[in-house]
């Protein structure tokens, strides 16, 4: 396994001037992977990279110190009656920068979209003050693709790699499960190594997954894509380089990306294609930041969806403590899920569905999510029971809203000068019936369980941050196409979760690494036939 640098490989360094390259703008889940695809074909790839490149080593076993160092901490803001809002209004998203995006900070969980999810529309009908679409590409569309994800990124529980063994939190959170009548109960599938893979080792379960994972077990692009798509000699990636904007020729094809390097020096490096992988708010943002007169409302935005249509999955957090010691810090993050609950079923009051899952915290994160700031007798005796708590975290569906949209604040500008993105995040009705009804289903499990205190924790930041460019069959209802190349500009291709038509009831990175996988055979195949 390389530690995330690639120093036996001679890095190839492209011009500036060069226009055959295709520039990669974020090398997470989506940037990361589509990289290492594309150098895979011989395609010249330059990941532009906001943050730093680390080695593995520098990962801290500490979840404050991790979150400071591995955090996108650059200035952005909300509005809307979310309760997200409410409690981290400048600070509404979690999501990391540096190479290897999010993928370093987060916990693996690896759900494929189950194929009404695909259909939400369709499967749903008309929802009041939704924007609902159908997917234009459908579930048997993607499978082969989710089985090259799954064996890319060494998903337990999948294609011979075994389940992760039982942790505490798996065992306590299985066992109340079953007694709480649901049936459909495992281990979960996670991007975890379970068994030595891939040059990297099999998990110590030893529990700093969110922290970046020291062994390497857990899949990042930091030290599996972006390495391999260095040594194929096609890749060079470009750390602290910050994309501003996407700049275009007279007859709208873009041309190249301007960023600025660690210096603060500015540069545009030319291109024959520009795939975004930002991160959804990010995504949308260079685009509005791109505008021009040719293109006044940003760039691929003709239909004025850019931005819109932000999603990020509800989330709800209980802890339960119990008689006798649970330690939950020991053992991968969130072990076990119940899919009973993933299934549509109207009767419930709310469309889609939603997963259950255990979730255990190191004591400082445990204290943040059971009250951000708490102080005082009842939060110390809430504490004081840390070593006897289990978590369960319940995540579900959202639905798509246009009022769920980024904009670029009118005045306010973040350290590059550019104005910064401001998040509206309004809760669907059907979200807040969704959320009461998971309280009660996992109350139900840490009762079985035998918990004798229930404790419903506050929102969080959202770490899944989706949709806002979506994919549609229709110009008119979206951004991009079925590969997610912009339905305005063929050389513009949006390449992250920004592509999600709807939302699923579970995690979203499984899928945006195979729709990458899917958009690199879709790049490699246009580009032979000289179509953009
Ligand atoms: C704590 C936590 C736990 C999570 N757990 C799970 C889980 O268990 N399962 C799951 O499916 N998902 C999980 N997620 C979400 C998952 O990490 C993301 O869905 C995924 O990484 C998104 O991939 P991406 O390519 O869109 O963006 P990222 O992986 O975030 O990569 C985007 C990259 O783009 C860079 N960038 C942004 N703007 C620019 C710019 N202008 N110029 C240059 N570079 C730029 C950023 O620095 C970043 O490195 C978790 C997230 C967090 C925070
Ligand atoms: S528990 Fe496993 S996945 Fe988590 S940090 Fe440790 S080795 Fe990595």
């Amino acid at each position: 396994m390389t530690d995330g640098h690639n120093d036996d490989v001679a890095s190839i360094t492209f011009e500036n001037s060069d226009d055959s390259v295709v520039v990669i703008i974020g090398s997470g889940a989506g940037g990361g992977t589509l990289a290492n695809e594309l150098a895979q074909k011989g395609i010249r790839v330059v990941v532009l990279e906001a943050g730093p490149r680390r080695k593995i080593t520098d990962f801290v076993n500490d979840e404050h110190g991790a979150y400071d160092m591995l955090t996108w901490h650059d200035r952005r803001t909300s509005t809307g009656n979310s309760p997200v809002v409410e409690k981290f209004k400048e600070a509404p998203t979690w999501l990391a920068k540096g190479v290897g995006g999010t993928t370093q900070h987060w916990a693996g969980q690896a759900v494929r979209f189950q194929e009404h999810e695909f259909r939400a529309r369709t499967t749903y009908g008309h929802v009041s003050g939704t924007s609902l679409i159908d997917w234009p590409i459908s579930l048997e569309e993607m499978l082969p693709f989710y089985d090259r994800a799954e064996q890319k990124m060494g998903v337990s529980g999948t294609h011979g790699m075994p389940h992760l063994p039982e942790s505490n939190v798996a065992k306590v959170f299985m066992y109340g499960a079953r007694r709480a009548g649901y049936t459909k109960v495992s281990q979960i599938n996670a991007a975890v190594n379970s068994i030595p893979r891939d040059g990297r080792n099999a998990c110590d379960q030893i529990g700093f997954c969110m922290q970046g994972c020291k062994s390497g077990a857990k899949w990042s692009t930091l030290y599996t894509e972006i390495p391999m798509a260095e040594a194929t000699g096609y890749c060079e990636v470009r750390p602290e380089s910050m994309a501003l904007e996407i700049q275009h020729n007279d007859s709208g094809r873009i041309t190249g990306v301007t960023y600025v390097d660690r210096s603060g020096i500015q540069h545009v490096q030319k291109a024959r294609a520009v795939c975004i992988a930002g991160n959804s708010v990010e995504t949308s943002r260079i685009l509005l930041n791109s505008a021009t007169p040719h293109f006044p409302d940003g760039l691929a935005n003709t239909a004025g969806h850019v931005g819109r249509n932000y999603m990020r999955n509800m989330f709800a957090f209980l802890y339960g403590i119990f008689d006798r010691p649970v330690n939950m810090h020991r053992g991968y993050v969130c072990p076990g899920i119940v899919r009973d609950e993933s299934e549509h079923n109207a009767s419930r009051g709310f469309p889609g569905g939603f997963y259950l899952t255990g979730l255990g915290l190191g004591l400082p994160y445990h204290a943040a999510f059971l009250d951000p700031g708490g102080w005082g007798k009842e939060f110390s005796r809430l504490i004081e029971g840390y070593q006897h708590t289990c978590g369960v975290v319940a995540l579900g569906e959202d639905m798509p809203m246009e009022s769920n949209n980024v904009t670029l604040h009118p005045t306010d500008k973040d350290q590059h000068g550019l104005p910064v993105p401001v998040l509206n995040m309004d809760s669907h009705p059907t979200e807040i019936i969704l959320r009461n009804y998971a309280h009660k289903c996992a109350t139900k499990i840490l009762e079985s369980a035998g918990a004798n205190t229930i404790i419903e924790c506050p929102p969080m930041p959202s770490t899944h941050n989706l949709g806002a460019c979506r994919m549609s069959e229709k110009p008119d209802d979206g951004v991009c196409n079925r590969w997610g190349q912009t339905h305005d500009i063929s050389n513009l291709f949006i390449s992250d979760g920004s592509q999600f038509s709807s939302n699923n009831a579970g995690n979203p990175t499984l899928t945006i690494v195979a729709l990458a996988i899917r958009q690199a055979e879709y790049i490699a195949g246009h580009m032979g036939n000289n179509e953009f």
